[in-house]
This record gives structure tokens, C-alpha cells and sequence, in this order.
């Protein structure tokens, strides 16, 4: 009979306070610069201020017509500062909280 993997001895990665602060004043600093402005208005309109994420096949239904606050969320931080139209998305406020903390786990 096989025994179970030990597991225990496979830290978690440590949480780095400092580092996570560092990129939440970066992240806070680009949203007020002029560009992000216009990003995020030219992404919502080739959106159709909508959201876009899909869950089982159906697109989110929430968006300008049904007054929900749109978020314009960033799918990759691989150009942070300097993204392009494909790094930029459409999201209701309710699916950018789900989004954001899957992908910021990541890059903070
Ligand atoms: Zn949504």
C-alpha cells in the first residue's frame, strides 16, 4: 500500500508586506494619469459598456443599460503603465472583484 505525499514540509510562499505596498501606490499613481483616462473610456467603448466576462457560454449582462459602475480591468500586468488595447477589459463591479483577486494573486 502507497502512502500519502507529506506535504508539510512544502512551505507557503512567503507574503512580502513591503513589496505589496510598493506596487499598491504604483497601481493607485496610474489611475490618475491622463492616459489611463483615455484607455479606459476607449476600452469600455469597444466594449459596448458592457462587461465581457463569460460564465457558462453567457456573457455577464451587467453594464450601462442596467446602471451597474463598469471597472476597466487589467487581463495582464505585463505592460503595466504602458498597456495595449488587448491588456485592457470591460468589468461590472461585481465580476472585477472576483477577477482582480485571481490575477493579483499573482502580481502582488
Ligand atoms: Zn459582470
Amino acid at each position: 500500500m502507497r502512502h500519502a505525499p507529506n506535504l508539510s514540509r512544502t512551505a507557503p510562499p512567503k507574503a512580502n508586506p513591503e513589496r505589496q505596498k510598493r506596487r499598491a501606490a504604483a497601481y493607485q499613481a496610474r489611475l490618475h494619469r491622463a492616459d489611463w483616462k483615455a484607455k479606459r473610456i476607449a476600452t469600455f467603448e469597444r466594449d459596448g459598456w458592457r462587461c465581457v466576462r463569460v460564465v457558462a457560454g453567457q456573457r455577464c449582462p451587467n453594464g450601462r443599460a442596467n446602471g451597474t459602475a463598469l471597472h476597466c480591468n487589467h487581463r495582464t500586468y505585463a505592460r503595466f503603465g504602458h498597456e495595449l488595447p488587448e491588456d485592457l477589459e470591460t468589468l461590472c463591479a461585481c465580476c472585477d472583484r472576483i477577477v482582480t483577486a485571481m490575477t493579483r494573486a499573482n502580481w502582488m
